[in-house]
């Protein structure tokens, strides 16, 4: 059984070709600048250690994009499978589901309806996440194709913690609420966490850090809550993202500065976070680097980074009134020793007693960050979205 995972972006196409019989990923590559001048498509065989990087490959659509992946997954000489025949279903990342669905699902035209219409709240994903569905489904119209959610596993949450103190025909009318973001990662990070805890009832605080970041409070499997909203630019600060902020703020900046809705939304998507006070880049390696070379201003963004991740550690302390491990995942949380620590050292009032030494070790694989008499166990877990999305698909296939 093997099974494609798509993650459609407006400009860009990620693919993996997962055999679900050990789990193990066959081929992996990404379809950069489609629909744009210089389109580049990256394509790995992993079993035989193949990689190439094809520059000005003909991509002028999502058509196009797809289509050089099947014939390149086909190919005699550096392909994986003989023919499409071996792709048994393909899975879908599809960013917003809105409060439709609380666990993947089998594309069918319903589906695609209620997708086009929770599109109003996620204007930069869902429609591409739709156009690639679309172009599978007419490519391989016989294969089934699986949604699966950044939202849904977030829709747990109680009232209380997704409802924003708005007029309630926000609510009612325009479906103003958090939904939340990432969550095949939380959801994939917390369980294996449970059962490295191996505790039946389990108070799990999930970070994942990379250039998006949210937090996650996950009790005995179901999220209670997480940092980002009705979009993802709530929560932590991020690469390019503000995070929370007082809105009055955005509003006070698009008054004093002339700015359009669209300037200030790519102002604080994209403009803001590391990069808008580092000033130089969104990358938290650029911003060590430069730190370490004694750049304030990427002090600075470092300092607010650890304090905004640490601050949510303790307020979802409060949400679950305990917590018994901390996870860290994604690019920041996984490779990042030195924002661990930091994060980690102001955490000893809960119970954290972090092991630094370990910590500092570069190591693959999920390590345990903490002295063994901790309280509270501090992991590094690494994450797989893909995995996931696999592995959902195969559920609802098979
Ligand atoms: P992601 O979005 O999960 O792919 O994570 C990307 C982020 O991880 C970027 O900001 C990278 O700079 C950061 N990252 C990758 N490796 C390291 C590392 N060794 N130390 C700190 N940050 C890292």
């Amino acid at each position: 059984m093997k099974i494609l995972v798509i993650n459609s972006g407006s400009s860009s196409l990620k693919f993996e070709l997962i055999d679900m019989t050990n789990e193990k990923t066959i081929s992996k590559g990404i379809c950069e600048r489609v629909g744009i001048a210089n389109p580049i498509f990256t394509y790995k065989n992993l079993g035989k250690d193949i990689k190439i990087d094809k520059q000005e490959a003909p991509m002028k659509d999502h058509s196009a994009a797809i289509d050089l992946v099947l014939k390149t997954l086909q190919d005699k000489e550096i392909g994986v499978i003989s023919n499409v025949d071996e792709i048994d279903a393909i899975g879908h990342r599809v960013v917003h589901g809105g409060e439709y669905y609380d666990d993947s699902v089998i594309i069918d035209e319903e589906v695609i309806k209620n997708l086009e219409e929770v599109s109003a709240l996620a204007p930069l994903h869902n429609p591409a996440n739709i156009m690639g569905i679309k172009v599978m489904k007419k490519l391989l119209p016989e294969k089934k194709n699986v949604a699966v959610f950044d939202t849904a596993f977030h829709q747990t949450m109680k009232p209380e913690a997704y409802m924003y103190p708005l007029p309630y025909e926000d609510y009612t009318e325009l479906k103003v609420r958090k939904y939340g973001f990432h969550g095949t990662s939380h959801k994939y990070v917390s369980e294996v966490t449970a059962k490295l805890l191996g505790k039946e009832n389990s108070k799990i605080i999930v970070c994942h850090l990379g250039n998006g970041a949210s937090i996650s409070a996950v009790k005995d499997g179901k999220v209670v809550d997480t940092s980002m909203g009705m979009t993802p630019l709530a929560g932590i600060m991020m690469g390019t993202r503000t995070g929370d902020i007082d809105p009055a703020a955005s509003l006070y900046v698009m008054e004093k500065r002339g700015l359009s809705i669209k300037e200030i939304d790519t102002r604080m998507n994209k403009k803001s976070g590391i990069l808008g006070i580092f000033g130089e880049s969104s990358d938290f390696r650029d911003l060590e680097n430069a730190m370490k070379a004694g750049n304030e201003r990427a002090k600075l963004a470092y300092d607010m980074f650890c304090y905004r991740v640490k601050f949510y550690i303790g307020a979802y302390a409060a949400a679950m009134d305990g917590v018994d491990a901390i996870a860290f995942t994604g690019g920041i949380g996984e490779n990042g020793s030195d924002p661990r620590a930091t994060i980690c050292e102001g955490l000893s009032y809960l119970g954290v007693k972090f092991d630094f030494e370990k910590n500092g070790i570069r190591t693959s694989g999920n390590v345990e960050l903490s002295m063994p008499d901790s309280k509270i166990k501090v992991y590094k877990i690494e994450t797989a979205e893909e995995l996931v999305i696999a592995r959902d698909t195969y559920r609802l296939t098979k």
